[in-house]
């Protein structure tokens, strides 16, 4: 039997993140990942890192190409009929957001991992958890058609929302919370320079549309779209038409009609798993939670999640003290739950739902509060820029 220190399951930004911060204070890790390192690094997904982020990926080790090629905002654009607003972050909070796609985070990340020799299993299959509720815990997986076993002293489970680890724990020991929202986002990827400098969150009457971007060669739109639209349905050219009509303004006549390197659609989500912890199987980044993709913090939270963790491990193996692991769910959690609430209210107030005139009503309300507040844009630009970590207090 195999063994190691802290078995992580998932390759995400989680697992690779937590990999890379152990690796550093000397703890061995083992990583099992089920789909092939291409395909993990190809993955197109979140691109807006916090500066809590941007810090973490520094103390990792892993931030020189970041603060090379990232791309520094200083706001955020709000459309609604027909007027944009910018919101100041770095007026209003001090702090900027750096946009770096989750891609390059996800290959500096992979290349930290190779450098420093640790072992990662990619195409792990049936990747199995036992015994975590008492002091042995043990993996079981199959790789290249043969049975492999690893025995450690704690699992981090940050296999993602469809992943292995969160479902292993008994249905009676966790509480879910979730909404499930009645659309989705259609993505698109393209490489042309970006019309716009900043990105621009669109509430239009025909839906939802954000206008981002991943580099100075590199756009990334989205628009609101049905739960039952297919890709397929979705030509670049009909993308554009939809989108250039949803972002309104003069941005409208500038936009491209490049040709799509991705098309995706994502259904909107919140979701939270608690606790966080059963035994020696600790839960980190989307395998605990969802947030939709509206307040950008989905990425941002696994890295809070996971620098928790790290730092519950750190002390665990540095000075035997389990304090720092046992309070790991209740202060992971309540930064998680103030992301939830901040990516539910942006969700809410720029996306069309059905039917309501009421709550159209408050949306409206809403955000002619926040254009004309200066207390709401604060409220908002705190959020948006990430809230502070928690220092650990129990040490
Ligand atoms: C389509 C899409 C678009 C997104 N867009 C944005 C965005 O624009 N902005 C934003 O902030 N966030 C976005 N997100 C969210 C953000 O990408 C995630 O929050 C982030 O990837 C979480 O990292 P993670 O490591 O926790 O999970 P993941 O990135 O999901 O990584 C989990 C890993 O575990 C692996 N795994 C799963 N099951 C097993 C198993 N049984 N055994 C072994 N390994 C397993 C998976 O293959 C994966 O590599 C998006 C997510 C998706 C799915």
């Amino acid at each position: 039997m195999l063994r190691t220190q802290v078995a992580i399951v998932g390759a995400g930004p989680a697992g690779l993140l937590l990999g890379q911060l152990l690796h550093k204070e000397g703890v061995d890790t083992l990583l099992l990942e089920r789909r092939s390192a291409d395909y993990v690094a190809a993955r197109i997904r979140a691109g807006v890192l916090e500066p809590g982020t941007v810090d973490v990926l520094e103390r990792a080790g892993v931030a020189t190409r970041l603060h090379a090629e990232g791309l520094t905002h200083d706001g955020v654009e709000i459309g609604f009929r027909g007027l944009r607003h910018r919101v100041d972050l770095k007026a209003l909070t001090g702090k900027a957001v750096t946009v770096y796609g989750q891609t390059e985070v996800t290959r500096d990340l992979m290349e930290a991992r190779t450098r420093s020799g640790a072992s990662s299993v990619y195409e792990a299959e049936d990747v199995a958890l036992h015994d975590f509720a008492g002091p042995t815990p043990r993996i079981t997986y199959r790789h290249q058609g043969e049975a492999h076993e690893v025995a450690c002293d704690f699992i981090a489970g940050c296999d993602g929302f469809h992943g292995i680890s969160r479902r292993s724990v008994p249905a009676a020991a966790m509480s879910v919370f979730e909404r499930v929202y009645p659309f989705g986002w259609l993505g698109l990827l393209a490489d042309v320079p970006p019309p716009w400098h900043e990105l621009i969150y669109a509430n239009s009457e025909h839906g939802f549309a954000l206008a981002s971007l991943r580099s100075p060669t590199r756009v990334r739109c989205y628009i609101q779209c049905s739960l039952e639209d297919r890709v397929e349905q979705w030509s670049d050219e009909r993308f554009w038409t939809e989108f250039r009509r949803r972002i309104g303004g003069e941005i409208s006549a500038r936009v491209p009609s490049a040709p799509s390197i991705e098309k995706s659609i994502a259904p909107l989500r919140s979701f939270v798993a608690e606790p966080l912890r059963f035994g020696r199987l600790f839960l980190a980044g989307d395998a605990a939670h969802i947030v939709p993709p509206t307040g950008a913090k989905g990425l941002n939270l696994a890295v809070s999640d996971v620098f928790y963790l790290y730092e519950a491990l750190r002390d665990f193996y540095g000075e035997r003290s389990e304090r720092a692991l046992d309070e790991y769910s209740a202060r992971a959690l309540r930064r998680i739950w103030r992301a939830e609430r901040f990516s539910w209210w942006m969700t809410r107030q720029l996306h069309r739902f059905p039917g309501d005139a009421f709550d159209e009503r408050l949306q409206q309300t809403e955000l002619e509060h926040l254009f004309e507040s200066h207390a709401a844009q604060m409220a908002m630009a705190e959020n948006y820029v990430g809230l502070p970590f928690e220092p650990f207090r129990g040490g």
